[in-house]
């Protein structure tokens, strides 16, 4: 492959955010691989591996005219020949938020992501703004263990009504869907009213969940984009994210949003 090789890595079922990763790699690369592999080391043991929208022949044909050199979708067996005793700890980073309501998840992130930078060996590497903790733990993975690859992150890809595009939203009824954006919204006027000046975050955040509904609340905080604590304050003159989870019926949204505190 000629470089810089760009790495875009999916769990497939493929939409608009993980096209706008494949441009964005298209731009910077002279050769681009999708990795699309549905990580088993990633999921709890009551989470959705096994119903995870699965659509290799549509992503293929997705792709096919996006300019990419090569569809890397391994098997589990190619991947995990053996079950793996040796991973990746993303420490502190990943204790938190999406850390703690999904046990194990980002050491199966990490050590994922290290299996598919060690077989492409690409000098870039794509990741959304969408999963910004997932981010941040890569990040600090590819600096923390020296490799050799730079990671690029790209905004997030939104529907009209501001609802973040993500394979899951597949599963979401007519009604889930339509209360969905509330997610984006309830974040919005988050990082209004850091913009605007205010500080004490969990007074804050306790006024705005109700704004949630009919979305189940699972988690709304503030925190520093490189450390994934829950920050009580909110510190001035910084670029912080407001970082939430709900659940539409069964279906658990992300999203985020970036703001800078006067
Ligand atoms: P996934 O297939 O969900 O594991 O996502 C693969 C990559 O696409 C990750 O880097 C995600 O952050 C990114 N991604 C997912 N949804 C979006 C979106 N709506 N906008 C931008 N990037 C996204």
């Amino acid at each position: 492959l000629a470089e810089p090789v760009g790495l875009v890595p999916t769990m497939g079922a493929l939409h608009a955010g993980h096209l706008a990763l494949v441009r964005a790699a298209c731009e910077r690369c002279k050769s681009v691989v999708v990795s699309i592999f549905v990580n088993p080391l990633q999921f709890g043991p009551q989470e959705d591996f096994a119903r995870y929208p699965r659509r290799l022949a549509h992503d293929r044909e997705l792709l096919s005219s996006a300019g990419v050199s090569a569809i890397f979708a391994p098997s589990v067996e190619e991947m995990y020949a053996q079950p793996p005793l040796v991973t990746v700890d993303p420490g502190s980073i990943g204790e938190h938020l999406e850390g703690e309501r999904r046990p194990g998840h980002f050491r199966g992130v990490a050590t994922v992501v290290l299996k598919l930078l060690e077989l492409v060996r690409p000098q870039y590497a794509f990741f959304g703004q969408k999963d910004a903790q997932q981010l941040a733990v890569v990040q600090r993975m590819v600096s923390d263990l020296n490799c050799d690859t730079e990671i690029v992150s790209c905004p997030t890809v939104r529907e009209p009504d501001g609802l973040a595009l993500s394979s899951r939203n597949a599963y979401l009824s007519a009604d889930e869907r339509r209360a969905a954006p509330r997610l984006f919204q309830t974040l919005r006027a988050v990082a209004e009213r850091l913009s605007a000046g205010r500080t004490d975050v969990p007074a804050l955040l306790a006024e705005l969940t109700p704004e949630l509904s009919p979305l189940r609340p699972d988690y709304l905080a503030v925190v520093r984009p490189e450390e994934f604590l829950p920050l009580a304050a909110a510190p001035p003159g910084a670029t912080l994210l407001a970082v939430g989870a709900a659940f539409a019926g069964k279906t658990r949204l992300i999203d985020n949003i970036a703001v800078k505190t006067p």
